[in-house]
């Protein structure tokens, strides 16, 4: 089945929902972060890159102050909203992402008035893909350009951040944005998440014969949140405790000195960070040099800090990733966020039926339940697609 956005569909499905011909029709990218987990809030690197599954919005602007949104998925429910008395409390469920966008928009002034949205997207909720910074990097470009706001890119990033953290209220950092926004086809987005820098990594993996398989275990990570914020209090514990303004600044040569000063739990922590951000590091160098044939094991290692030092895998990406790892894989590791998700596995481009029958196989013999499992390609970032 394509999982490509017919923005004609798209179109077609909002005059249904709403009458009318929209605007246009914008789409942004969830992603799969090739290394670099957790860093992100750490100031430190990550290299994720988009994948060809989107989220779609087309929006049709009204001229009063009143916002409609539907979405292609559950129950087809229209969402009405009177932006004037936007409150956390008016911004539930689904449409805390797009009203999110809007509401940090209009915090930073952008005048931005009444509009029809209809969200389609591709990107499976909750596995560890981003499919809510899709819906975020869609919204904000679409709505960039229709109020000609003229935010860069960088800021938009910081848009769909602020979304997160201050409407939905997840803690997360930068990764998910700068993968759907900066990326551009057939490259990897090597990001220094300090400074906001950014450079395109050719990731060809045609050309090696390889292609990266992804295994969405259907463990959601939708109630991680805890999770999620325990580690992030963690390495701010780190920090602290260290001395230094992020974990960016400790360097793996610096990793005894910290043993002895962190207690047990909080050193693994600050490991996983500090070993992580030297991985990404070394992927972009063996990228460089002997291309992607050659990063398998620093993912594998990847996994095992997560897995380990860090502790956001679960019984399903270990299998996912172990099993793939015996059928073949050059390298394999669990992306996103942790607790549930999806995991990676690069292979050579002739293992996938035995990769996917060994990894189906595992699991229906584990009893767990049955994996989603498919390929992606490093597709373009968000974008006006009509
Ligand atoms: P992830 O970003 O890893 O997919 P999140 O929990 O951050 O997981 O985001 C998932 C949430 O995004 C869903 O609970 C839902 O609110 C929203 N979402 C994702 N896809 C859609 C969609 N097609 N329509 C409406 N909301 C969606
Ligand atoms: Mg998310």
């Amino acid at each position: 089945m394509s999982q490509s956005i017919d923005a004609t569909a798209v179109a077609a499905a909002f005059t249904e929902a709403f009458g009318g011909t929209p605007d246009g029709v914008w789409a942004a990218p969830g992603r799969v972060n090739l290394i670099g987990e957790h860093t992100d809030y750490n100031e430190g690197f990550v290299l994720p890159f988009a994948i060809d599954r989107a989220a779609a919005v087309a929006i049709k602007l009204r001229t009063d102050n009143v916002a409609r949104l539907r979405s292609s998925y559950g129950e087809a429910l229209t969402v009405s909203v009177n932006l004037d008395t936007l409150s956390h409390e008016s911004m539930q469920g689904w449409t805390a992402y797009p009203l999110g966008v809007v509401w940090v928009m209009r915090q930073m002034g952008i005048t931005l008035g009444g509009f029809d949205l209809f969200l389609h997207s591709t990107v499976p909720s909750g596995a560890g893909l981003s499919s809510s910074a899709a819906i975020e990097c869609a919204v904000a470009t679409a709505f960039n350009e229709l109020e000609s706001a003229g935010l860069s890119l960088n800021e938009l990033v910081l848009v769909g951040q602020r979304a997160e953290n201050e409407v939905v209220g997840a803690p997360t950092g930068i990764l998910d944005q700068s993968a759907s926004l900066l990326a551009t086809e057939g490259h990897g987005v090597f990001l220094d998440c300090r400074t906001q820098e950014s450079k395109a990594v050719p990731l060809d993996l045609d050309a090696a014969n390889l292609l990266i398989l992804v295994v969405d275990t259907k463990v959601s990570h939708a109630h991680a949140t805890g999770g999620y914020s325990a580690r992030r209090a963690s390495c701010e514990l780190g920090a602290e405790v260290l001395g230094v303004a992020a974990l960016r600044d400790v360097s793996v040569s610096g990793l005894p000195e910290a043993a002895g000063l962190l207690d047990e739990e909080t050193y693994r922590r600050v490991r996983h960070i500090v070993t992580e951000n030297q991985r990404v590091l070394d992927t972009i160098a063996v990228l460089g040099h002997a291309g992607p044939g050659a990063i398998g094991d620093l993912l594998t290692a990847s996994h095992a800090s997560m897995r380990d030092d860090f502790e956001i895998s679960c019984p399903e990406l270990d299998l996912a990733v172990d099993t793939a790892l015996a059928h073949g894989a050059l390298g394999a590791r669990m992306t996103g966020g942790g607790f549930g998700g999806s995991a990676i596995a690069l292979i050579p481009a002739a293992s996938e039926a035995t990769v996917r029958e060994g990894v189906l196989q595992a699991f229906a013999a584990a009893g767990f339940t049955a994996p989603d499992i498919f390929a992606v390609s490093a597709a373009p970032g968000a974008r006006r697609i009509a």
